[in-house]
């Protein structure tokens, strides 16, 4: 038998219960903010990723960095390959469960739209420039991307997502924020921030999938960059337990540090996955939830057991101190931050440096910060050494 086929085997005789109950169902969608006829062939959240394939935020996620700044390497992960691995590692947790897939593909494909060039660094950078005018939030960031920024269809402003993908894509929201947004869109994605219920069965994947992603790939780019190694790696319960497992099995791989290393991350993964498929099962069964309105009330239901979740949080603190903490990230980070920092302040006193259609704005601050936002990495830098006549990074 293939590995491949014993792998599933695994995941379908844990339990079979179906939650496709509590899936959300594209023909009961709430629907879009514009009205639209349904699509002939597609099915509202097939719709939904299309435009989100097809938009100009998407493409640029692959000049944006994930971890490491995008011309550091290219086999480094981008946003853009981050997001297809939250896709993949989505689709499969929720084709076991019986949820939608096509809605779980169209959130994690947009769930890092609203990234701004060098990852948390330029975020909390934007954040600062934005004290006093509303600060910046990348998640509804994401939101405003879709809803607002993208510019493709004449009788819209964005991409005029469903509820259930917008939903999805804002996975945060500090409460003022949702205070906002519920004075433009009453009883809309806002409202769960206030009232503290749950978004879908398949947002709350999302969530997951996303945290199992950047674990797992920032583990091969830490160690692919020279910044950690394995032998710090196995300070680490999760990593240690795959990485003992492999060799066990095949004493070989001694000699081939990166297979050993991808089949320590494949088993993590994997066991990640079931782990969640399980947890998720039984959580909403001992929650005794029949329906999406139930499971929205019921807390979060899609998530790691006890033993899990501690392990991941135990590789998360890691990664944090050794790697995204790392002297050689932090100077990168404070180097990203100052060219953040100069371009707005240039944008602000200069705003016919910007395209027209953001400098014409009324609210001139959140005009820059999305217009910062929007860009890769590498036109932030070209941005920043045209107007400053400086070269960082
Ligand atoms: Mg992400």
């Amino acid at each position: 038998m293939y590995a491949e086929s014993l792998d599933l085997s695994v995941g379908a005789s844990q339990a079979q219960a179906s939650l496709a109950g509590l899936a959300c169902d594209p023909a009961h969608s709430r629907g879009r903010r514009h009205p639209e006829p349904p699509a002939p062939t597609r099915n509202a959240y097939q719709r939904d990723r299309d435009r989100i394939v097809h938009s100009t935020a998407f493409r640029r996620l692959v000049y944006k960095t994930q971890v490491f700044l995008n011309h550091e390497g290219d086999l480094f992960r981008t946003r853009l390959t981050h997001s297809l691995e939250v896709a993949q590692l989505g689709r499969s947790i929720a084709r076991a469960l019986g949820l939608n897939e096509d809605l779980v593909e169209a959130v994690a494909l947009a769930h890092d739209l609203g990234h701004t060039p060098f990852g948390h660094a330029g975020q909390d950078a934007l954040n600062d420039c934005m004290a006093g005018h509303g600060g910046f939030e990348h998640n509804l960031q994401s939101l405003r991307v879709v809803d607002q920024l993208e510019e493709r269809y004449p009788a819209f402003d964005g991409l005029n997502l469903s509820f259930e993908t917008r939903e999805g894509v804002l996975k945060h929201c500090s409460r003022a924020n949702a205070e906002r947004l519920e004075l433009t869109e009453p009883g809309g994605v806002g409202r769960r921030f206030i009232e503290r219920s749950q978004p879908s069965l398949e947002a709350q994947l999302c969530n997951l999938a996303d945290a199992i992603a950047y674990n797992a790939h920032d583990i091969d780019d830490g160690v692919r960059s020279g910044l950690i190694s394995t032998d710090q790696l196995l300070q680490v319960e999760l990593f240690a337990h795959y990485h003992q497992q492999t060799l066990a099995e095949h004493p070989g791989l001694t000699d081939k540090p990166r297979r050993l290393l991808y089949e320590t991350i494949r088993r993590m993964l994997s066991d990640q996955v079931y782990d969640v498929i399980d947890t998720t099962r039984q959580a909403v069964a001992q929650a005794g939830v029949r329906t999406l309105a139930q499971a929205r009330q019921a807390g979060p239901l899609v998530s790691f057991s006890p033993q899990m979740k501690s392990r991941s949080a135990e590789l998360k603190k890691f990664l944090f101190a050794q790697l995204y903490r790392h002297p050689q990230v932090m100077q990168t980070t404070r180097q990203a931050q100052q060219v953040v920092h100069e371009l707005f302040a240039a944008y602000v006193a200069q705003p016919a440096e910007m395209p027209s259609d953001f400098a014409a704005s009324d609210d001139l601050h959140r005009s820059v910060a999305d217009y910062i936002a929007g860009m890769t990495d590498r036109f932030a830098l070209r941005e920043h050494e045209r107007l400053t006549g400086r070269k960082l990074l």
